[in-house]
């Protein structure tokens, strides 16, 4: 049973669960079994809209870092995200779900360009509606485009799935003692500086009451765990008395 609050939820993957145990780039045969986790939280009888960022592939300030300009840099990650977007795709309609592709990037050859009017006809009809390319501008992440595209699609969450099972105090990987949070305000992850995502996207979502729901990835089967209120996540919402 999904959680019953959420009808409509945006699902943010991080570029690097694309690539498995590789390096870098895409896996194919975890991308399938991405698709499977995605169809299930699907089967719940959600809405859903899917962000896939492009880390695995090409990030703007890496590129920068070794001299190359910010802004092509940028370009190229967008485009990176257009690549895992497709390759999504294909994934979920090899097991028989429907999904477009929208990209904030005009590619008409390729993908459809984002239309948000479109976008919410495609929902009504049950399809997948994967938003590529990010916002479409230079320094911005795919994580300020999922909050940007939740907020634009009227979500009633958005769902960021990584390679951490929630938010703690301290990096998990670093401190074994570090303390997660069940719950934790908008307020306290922007002044603790706690890496959920970065400070535009939590923004966004404070503006416009998004809760952030943060949860591995990695476990199978945790979306639907996540959607039905269980399994191991942290919740990034107002405080009571925080400003919406
Ligand atoms: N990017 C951008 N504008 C956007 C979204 C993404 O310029 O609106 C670029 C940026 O260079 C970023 C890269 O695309 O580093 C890949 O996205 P991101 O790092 O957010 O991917 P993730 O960490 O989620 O894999």
């Amino acid at each position: 049973m999904p959680h019953p609050q959420y009808k409509r939820i945006l699902l943010k993957l991080s570029g690097e669960v694309l690539m498995g145990e590789q390096e870098y780039g895409i896996d194919p045969v975890y991308v399938a079994r991405l698709a499977e986790e995605v169809k299930a939280a699907k089967e719940t009888g959600l809405e859903l809209c899917l962000v896939i960022g492009g880390g695995n592939i090409f990030r703007g300030v890496a590129g920068a870092a070794k001299g190359l300009d910010r802004t092509t840099g940028d370009y190229m990650g967008m485009l990176a995200t257009v690549m895992n977007a497709l390759a999504m795709q294909n994934a979920l309609e090899q097991l028989g779900v429907q999904t477009r592709v929208q990209s904030a990037i005009p590619m008409s050859s390729v993908c459809e360009p984002y239309i948000r009017r479109r976008a919410e006809r495609h929902l009504e009809k049950g399809r997948i509606v994967i938003f590529a390319a990010g916002t479409g501008n230079p320094f911005f992440t795919t994580d300020t485009g999922a909050a940007l595209r939740a907020a634009e699609m009227g979500c009633d969450a958005l769902l960021k799935g990584t390679s951490v099972d929630g938010v703690y105090d301290r990096d998990p990987k670093l401190f074994p003692n570090a303390k997660r949070y069940d719950t934790i305000s908008y307020g306290e992850v922007l002044s603790d500086d706690l890496k959920v995502m970065d400070a535009t996207a939590v923004a966004l979502c404070r503006e416009n009451s998004i809760p952030i729901v943060v949860f591995s990835i990695r476990e199978k089967g945790n979306v639907a765990r996540v959607l039905a209120g269980e399994g191991t996540q942290t919740i990034v919402r107002s405080n009571k008395g925080e400003e919406a």
